[in-house]
């Protein structure tokens, strides 16, 4: 405390900054830099080709680690970025939005060339959005919509196809009856997008009277155990007397199956999913869960590194597809899920090497 500083070590200090500073700005060294050609629109950190043996560095801000599927994805995302020859810092935010935020200060602080976000809330995160922008970064929003902001790209799966698919599964077991829906975290964009998926289909069958839906709610932060304490509600409520349940993914659909399965009625009632999570595969050949839907995984990690890449070089990446956010229309690329099933499920999850046929039939006798 109070140690004075010498005028000859103030010196070495400012010297010693200037080489750290220099050497982090990437310099004019060997070569490699922007041509100029090919390259275009830029923001503010203008020329991110890297010289020599200088990473491109992407910062990957997740909601959260929690379930199977996004832990899966990081992986993925780290081994294409890094055979591409980029480098990936990893933040995860334990679905606290505030979290996620300085997180991603402190990624854009640290000089990241590109932000890769999945959001736990689609409208919190356009803060991000703009103080990447403001520091000349690009944003490419990962499975999840970055609402009302100025968003770079968003790559995901057809979100309200997967909706369709879960429903469709369901009312082909139960044309008529109580039906249940268990959505998503209402924060998630994706969660809307399942749900309005879902009622396209119920929505006629409500209409004619065969159907009723006699509960629908959201699962606070996709959280199992909220599903779960949702599900013993709907339960109670209707005297057991339920038909069928949709469920927008297969945490929830655990939470709902476990809540059957304490009155007795797991196997009896069909049960949608998604993510072909391990325990829901074994769920499908056990019988307890009728579908989920499988995303492949590798190829959105895949896509989103290599057009990560493109958005840090300020490359044109190619969306061939756009989706309005409230602010404008963001570029996308949207890939296509699977519905499956018991009768499917070599021919896919299986077949993909997303889950070995051991595990999946572990406690098949
Ligand atoms: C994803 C799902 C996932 C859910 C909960 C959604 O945004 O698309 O695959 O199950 O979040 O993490």
């Amino acid at each position: 405390m109070g140690k004075r500083l010498t005028r000859g070590g103030v010196v070495s200090i400012a010297l010693a900054l200037i080489l750290v500073l220099s050497a982090c700005s990437g310099g004019n060294g060997n070569g490699k830099e922007n041509s100029g050609s090919g390259t275009k629109e830029t923001t503010g950190k203008a020329n991110n080709a890297k010289s020599g043996d200088e990473k491109l560095v992407i910062g990957f801000s997740l909601d959260t680690l929690q379930e199977e599927r996004w832990q899966r994805d990081r992986d993925l995302f780290i081994a294409a970025a890094e055979a591409l020859g980029a480098k990936v810092e990893v933040q995860a935010a334990n679905s606290d939005d505030a979290k996620q935020i300085s997180q991603a200060e402190n990624l854009i602080s640290q000089g990241v060339d590109v932000l890769v976000v999945v959001p736990h809330n689609a409208e919190a995160t356009a803060a991000i959005v703009e103080k990447a922008h403001a520091a000349g970064i690009k944003v490419l929003a990962y499975d999840r919509l970055i609402k009302n902001s100025d968003l770079d790209l968003y790559i995901s799966f057809d979100n309200e196809k997967v909706g369709e698919m879960q429903a469709e599964a369901i009312v082909k077991l139960a044309p008529k009856g109580k039906f249940v829906y268990i959505g998503g975290s209402e924060t998630d964009n994706n969660a809307h997008l399942f749900k309005k998926g879902a009622f396209n289909i119920l929505q006629p069958l409500i209409d004619s009277g065969d159907i009723q839906v006699v509960f629908d709610q959201w699962t606070k932060d996709w959280n199992p155990a909220n599903a779960l304490t949702n599900m013993e509600n709907a339960l109670t409520a209707n005297d057991n007397k339920v038909d069928a349940v949709v469920a927008a993914n297969d945490g929830t659909a655990g939470g709902v199956i476990q809540a059957l399965a304490a009155q007795g009625l797991s196997g009896k009632i069909p049960v949608s999913g998604q993510d072909a999570e391990l325990a829901a595969a074994q769920r499908i050949v056990e019988g307890t869960q009728t579908m989920t839907v499988y995303k492949p995984i590798k190829d959105l990690a895949e896509k989103a590194a290599e057009l990560a890449v493109k958005l840090a070089n300020g490359e044109d990446v190619g969306a061939d597809k756009s989706v309005n956010n409230g602010k404008i229309d963001v570029p996308s690329v949207l890939l296509d899920p699977v519905a499956v099933d018991k009768s499917n499920i070599d021919a896919t999850v299986i077949a993909d090497g997303f889950h070995s046929k051991e595990d999946v039939y572990k406690n098949v006798k």
